[in-house]
């Protein structure tokens, strides 16, 4: 049996404005993650899903409904401050620009501020830093300056800043919006390792397709409401709904919707380019 992580119960959130008015970012959103899932938040620009995100993370508190993060209520109004940093310390959050979440001036002084923070032994903190960056594949860049890396580096970094504090889960708010393919394809295999291999519970938030692909469940924003929450094959055959929400599926499957539309027998699921190559693949051997 799965085990219930994170649980968001008719969640709302309203802005005030600058200009007096109120804006409704987030819309009665309820829905459940488990332990060591791998959720992907997709959603068009102004959607909620960073409002989402600061909510998770009680950067925000919600104007309605409730957020259980380990069976706690953590939108508890008497929620103490300590109750609040050890929530940072379980759910860790890692943004869209790595210049803004960088801020120490040699990289291994950068992961060490986390823990420091936190309170943990000067050795425990190193062995933490040294583990944190081979696994993001940073070590022979330890005393180097962050500024002077790439954009995929410096995520990488702010990766390992993040593992530094041993959370449960990581929230990734569009993390390889602002990196160029490499740098992309370089963070998105850090994230799936610390899925797979550490059993960390990730939420990454993405308007990529073929990032949400990867994940096991996808839940769709739109106007502030959930619109759609399945596995990436169950969300990607509602491709009018989501072109309708200002997204498009990937290629591959919508290669394969049209000529499954032309009558050809493709059986499978397709949300990767594999997927694709395997399903025509198939289906000319049975010719
Ligand atoms: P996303 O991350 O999906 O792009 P956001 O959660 O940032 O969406 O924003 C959702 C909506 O809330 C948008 O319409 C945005 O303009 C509005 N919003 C975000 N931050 C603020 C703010 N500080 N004050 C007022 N409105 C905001
Ligand atoms: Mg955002």
């Amino acid at each position: 049996m799965a085990e219930t992580f994170i649980k968001v119960e008719n969640l709302s959130y309203l802005y005030d404005a600058d200009d007096g008015n109120t804006r409704k970012a987030l819309k009665d959103l309820s829905f459940e993650i488990n332990k060591g899932e791998f959720v992907a938040i997709l959603g068009h620009n102004g959607s909620g899903k960073s409002t989402l995100a600061k909510l998770l993370n009680i950067i925000l508190t919600p104007t309605e409904g409730k957020i259980f993060v380990g069976g706690k209520d953590v939108t508890d109004q008497n929620m103490s401050d300590e109750d609040i940093l050890a929530l940072r310390k379980t759910v860790g959050m890692v943004f869209q620009n790595p210049d803004n979440q960088l801020v120490a001036t040699i990289v291994e002084d950068d992961v060490a501020f986390g823990p420091e923070n936190l309170g943990v032994s000067s050795p425990d903190i190193r062995k933490r830093v040294d583990e944190v960056l081979g696994y993001v594949g940073m070590t022979e860049y330890a005393k180097h300056e962050p500024h002077r890396l790439s954009g995929g580096q410096k995520q990488r970094v702010a990766i390992a800043g993040v593992m530094a504090m041993m959370p449960e889960c990581i929230i990734f708010d569009e993390s390889t919006a602002m990196l160029d393919p490499l740098g992309r394809k370089d963070v998105m295999e850090a994230i799936e390792r610390l899925n797979r291999d550490k059993g960390i519970t990730v939420i990454m938030i993405t308007h990529y397709m073929d990032e949400a692909a990867r994940a096991d469940r996808v839940i769709v924003l739109d106007d502030g409401r959930l619109i759609l929450d399945g596995t990436p094959s169950e969300v990607f055959e509602e491709e009018e709904r989501l072109r309708e929400c200002g997204l498009a599926i990937p290629q591959c499957t919508e290669l394969i919707h049209k000529l499954r539309a032309e009558g050809i027998s493709l059986e499978g699921e397709c949300v990767s380019l594999e997927d694709c190559v395997a399903l025509i693949e198939r289906s000319l051997k049975k010719q």
